[in-house]
C-alpha cells in the first residue's frame, strides 16, 4: 500500500509542468473558437497524441501509478487549458475504464489499445450506457442483449443518449440488458468494434457548455458482435445471472456503477481544473481593476470572495486527492470518490459564477475565458452520476441504509 502524501513526487511534478505547458500554449489560445465552433477538435487531439499525451502509453502511466494522484494532477491542468478541449483528450478515458473494469485481461490489452490508436492514427472510445429514459436510473436500461447460441453472437437493440464520442468513436463500450428482470445485476458491457453494422449516431446536441467534446444519441438496430466482445466472458456472466436468480437479487450492482465508481476522483479533478482557471483569472483581475480609486481586490467584498474561492478549491483538491488515493488503496469506505466529485463539481459552478461577478461587465462576455468556464463547470454536476445521486450514493455509504 502506497502512503498517502501531500508532496508530490519527481515524477508527478514533472508530468504536472508538462500537462501545464500544453494546457497554458495549446488549448487556452484555442479554446474559445473550438467552443464556437461547437465540432470536435481533431488537431488538437492530434497535437496531444503527437506528444504523448493522449495515448495507451499516457493513461497506462498514469493508471499504473500507485498513489492514484498521477491521473488527477495531469487531469486538473488539462483542464485548467480548457474544459471542452480536455473533454475531447479524456473522452475515451470512460471507454477504456469500462473495458478495464469489466473485461479479461485479454480483452483490456485487445480493446483498450484501440480506444486510442497511435500518434498518425488518432482513435476514440465512448463508453455508451445513459438513455433517454434511464439516466441516473441505470438500472432500468432498455437496451436489450440476446444471445444467438448458433452463431456464438450477442445481438444488441437499443438508443443511447448523450454519449460522449458517440458515433465518432471507433470503439463503443455498449451497456445492455441481457435480464432486464434482473434489473442492474442482469446487465452487461459489450464491445462494438469498429465498423460494425447497425450502430449508428443519432442527433448530435447542441450545449450549454464543453462545446468542443462530441455528445450525440449512439443508435443500435440490431448489432451483432461476436461472443468473445462480453466483457468479462459468458462464463462470468452466466455465473453471476444464476446467482441473482436465486438470490432474487434485484439491486443495482451493474457494470456502469463499477465504472463510474472508479471514474468519480478524474471527473472531480476536471471541475477542480476549471474552478483554478477561473479563479486565478479573477485573482489577477481583481489587483488590476481600479474602481473608485483603488483595485477592487482591496474591498473586503471582493477579497473574501476570492478567499472563498482560494479555500474551496483546496479543500475539494483535497478530497480528489484522498479518493484518488483511496482508489487504488483499499477502496472508498464512506462514498470518498463521490464526495471529491460531487464537493469540486459544486465548487466549479460556485467559483466560476462569482469569477464573472468580481469581472464585472468583462467577465460576462467572451473576452476573459470565465464566461465560458462557468458554462463548462455546470455538465460537472450532472454527468456521471448528478449531484442528488452522489449525495444518495454517500447518504448509503454512512448510513448502511438503503435511501430512496
Ligand atoms: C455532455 C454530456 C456528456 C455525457 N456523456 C455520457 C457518456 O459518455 N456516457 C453515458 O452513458 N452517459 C453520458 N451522459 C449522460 C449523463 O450521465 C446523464 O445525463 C446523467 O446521469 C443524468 O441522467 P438524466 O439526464 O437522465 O437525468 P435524470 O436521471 O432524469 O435526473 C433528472 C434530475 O432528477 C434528479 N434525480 C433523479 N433520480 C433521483 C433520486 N433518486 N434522488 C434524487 N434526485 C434524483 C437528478 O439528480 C436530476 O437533477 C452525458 C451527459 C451529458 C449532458
Amino acid at each position: 500500500m502506497a502512503e498517502f502524501n501531500l508532496t508530490l513526487n519527481e515524477d508527478q511534478l514533472q508530468l504536472k509542468d508538462w500537462v501545464h505547458e500544453f494546457a497554458k500554449d495549446v488549448m487556452r489560445p484555442n479554446a474559445e473558437e473550438w467552443d464556437d465552433r461547437e465540432e470536435f477538435p481533431w488537431p488538437i487531439v492530434q497535437e496531444a497524441a503527437k506528444i504523448g499525451l493522449y495515448g495507451i502509453d499516457f493513461m497506462m502511466n498514469a493508471m499504473g501509478d500507485p498513489s492514484g494522484l498521477t491521473l488527477p494532477v495531469a487531469i486538473e491542468e488539462l483542464f485548467w487549458g480548457d474544459a471542452g478541449l480536455g473533454m475531447a483528450i479524456m473522452g475515451s478515458g470512460l471507454a477504456a475504464a469500462g473495458i478495464s473494469g469489466n473485461g479479461t485481461p485479454e480483452q483490456v490489452i485487445e480493446w483498450v489499445p484501440q480506444c486510442y490508436g497511435t500518434a498518425d492514427d488518432v482513435k476514440l472510445g465512448a463508453f455508451c450506457v445513459s438513455e433517454p429514459d434511464a439516466g441516473s436510473d441505470v438500472s432500468s436500461l432498455r437496451t436489450r442483449a440476446v444471445y444467438d447460441e448458433a452463431n456464438d453472437e450477442w445481438v444488441l437493440n437499443g438508443t443511447k443518449a448523450w454519449i460522449t464520442n458517440g458515433g465518432i468513436a471507433d470503439v463503443h463500450v455498449v451497456v445492455a440488458a441481457v435480464d432486464p428482470a434482473l434489473k442492474g445485476r442482469g446487465q452487461a458491457s459489450f464491445i462494438v468494434p469498429p465498423g460494425t453494422k447497425g450502430l449508428s449516431q443519432g442527433q448530435k446536441y447542441k450545449k450549454h457548455g464543453i462545446k468542443a467534446s462530441h455528445t450525440a444519441e449512439v443508435v443500435l438496430d440490431d448489432v451483432r458482435v461476436p461472443g468473445r466482445c462480453l466483457l468479462g466472458g459468458k462464463e462470468k456472466l452466466d455465473a453471476k445471472l444464476a446467482r441473482a436468480r436465486e438470490a432474487g437479487r434485484t439491486g443495482e450492482a451493474q457494470p456502469a456503477m463499477k465504472t463510474f465508481e472508479a471514474t468519480r476522483p478524474s471527473v472531480g479533478a476536471q471541475a477542480l481544473g476549471i474552478a483554478r482557471g477561473a479563479y486565478e483569472i479573477a485573482l489577477d483581475y481583481a489587483k488590476e481593476r481600479v474602481a473608485f480609486g483603488k483595485p477592487i481586490i482591496m474591498n473586503q467584498a471582493i477579497a473574501f470572495k476570492l478567499a472563498n474561492m482560494a479555500t474551496q478549491i483546496d479543500a475539494a483538491r483535497l478530497l480528489i486527492w484522498r479518493a484518488a488515493w483511496l482508489g487504488r488503496n483499499g477502496g472508498f469506505k464512506n462514498g470518498e470518490g463521490s464526495m471529491s466529485k460531487y464537493y469540486a463539481s459544486e465548487t466549479a459552478v460556485r467559483v466560476t459564477e462569482e469569477a464573472i461577478q468580481i469581472l464585472g461587465g468583462y467577465g460576462y462576455t467572451r473576452e476573459y475565458h470565465v464566461e465560458r468556464m462557468h458554462r463548462d463547470a455546470k455538465i460537472h454536476t450532472i454527468f456521471e452520476g448528478t449531484s442528488e445521486i452522489q449525495q444518495l450514493v454517500i447518504a448509503r455509504a454512512i448510513s448502511g441504509l438503503r435511501i430512496e
